[in-house]
């Protein structure tokens, strides 16, 4: 089949105080709240999305950090969401995850090729020489001197730590890489390089992405499609043109505004969406449609309905909005008033 990892109705709640000795509550943190999607062989699509809307959450439930409390996914035509033990084991050789930080997820005092070669470790794959030369062959595909197999991680630049991070990611030759931020924590000049090596993989080794990032202007670079959330909900999705071309959801429509347009005459310069309000808490997140606390569109049905993830007549394949309102082309919400309080 074309579709590589099915997402169904995934939702992942946390008790709250669950880590305090000393209080009980029943209030849960609805982290991922009901979160649908396909994710086709060879594409990359992007999550995007506030801190704590629960794309990292989420991230976890598909890798299976995270045990999933409602919904399923579905990897390569199989269930993965109740697997155990040596099933779940075999899965993650599969499915690999890039972080964030490339100094926190590298032990400062073990020896590079060691790091590297970790997933053999723990798998039991390759031995001596033919583990060693199989890091040194990983190395030298992310752009590492394989020389340079006993330097710890602190003799290695930023962009080359998150090097080792993707080499130790590719060493089980997986089919599926969940990107968590994996450039957010570098230099702007060094991103483009570390984005250019994941294009680069990509091609060569037919390799999934899903590419979770804040920054709208990487997620356009990088995706095929895009995925936007907003507490826990997906509010839309679409190819990647459609979607900064014609977002429908006001929150996509503020969440672009604040992107600068490189061509200041380009068709697509928006007034810039100021949101009122923080994003609510996701312990008693807002009836309705979530978004319509802070929504400049919110009218009284959106109180009490929760808009379905739906197409809208005239927009591209699969593009889905989740608002009863779509915002049409060249509309400005910059001035628009809620009819709600
Ligand atoms: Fe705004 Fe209503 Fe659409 Fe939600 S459903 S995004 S509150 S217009
Ligand atoms: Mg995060």
């Amino acid at each position: 089949s074309d579709v590589l990892l099915r997402v169904e109705n995934v939702v992942k709640e946390f008790p709250v105080g669950s880590t305090s000795l000393f209080r009980r509550s029943r209030d849960v943190v609805h982290a991922v709240d009901g979160v649908s999607f396909e994710l086709r062989r060879g594409e990359t699509l992007g999550l995007v999305g506030e801190t704590g809307c629960g794309k990292s959450t989420l991230a976890r439930c598909i890798t299976r950090l995270y045990s999933i409390t409602g919904g399923s996914v579905e990897f390569d035509g199989k269930d993965i969401s109740k697997l155990e033990g040596g099933d779940l084991r075999e899965v993650r050789r599969d499915v690999q995850m890039i972080f964030q930080d490339p100094y926190g997820s590298l032990n400062p005092r073990r020896r590079v090729g060691s790091i590297i070669s970790d997933p053999f470790a723990i798998h039991g794959t390759l031995q001596g020489a033919a583990r060693k030369r199989r890091v040194q062959e990983l190395m030298e595909l992310v752009g590492l001197n394989p020389e340079h197999y006993n330097r710890f991680p602190n003799e290695f630049s930023g962009g080359q730590r998150q090097r080792i991070g993707v080499a130790r990611a590719l060493a089980l030759q997986p089919k599926l890489i969940v990107c968590d931020e994996p450039v957010s924590a570098l230099d702007v000049s060094i991103q483009a390089q570390i984005i250019n090596l994941l294009a680069d993989l990509q091609s060569e080794l037919g390799l999934t992405y899903l590419f979770i990032a804040h920054d709208l202007s990487v997620v356009q670079h990088v995706s095929d499609r895009v995925a936007v959330m907003y507490l826990g909900k997906v509010a839309e999705l679409a190819d990647v043109d459609d979607l900064y071309g014609h977002p429908r959801h006001p929150y996509s429509n503020a969440l672009l505004s604040a992107v600068p347009v490189a061509d200041p005459n380009a068709a697509a310069q928006r007034e810039r969406i100021v949101l009122i309000g923080d994003v609510p808490s996701p312990i008693h997140p807002p009836s309705g449609c979530h978004f319509h606390t802070r929504c400049p569109k919110a009218q009284e049905i959106c109180v009490t309905e929760d808009p379905a993830l739906v197409p809208r007549l005239g927009d591209g394949p699969g593009h889905v909005a989740a608002c009863h309102f779509p915002v049409a082309d060249g509309e400005d919400l910059s001035k628009a008033r809620a009819a709600i309080e």
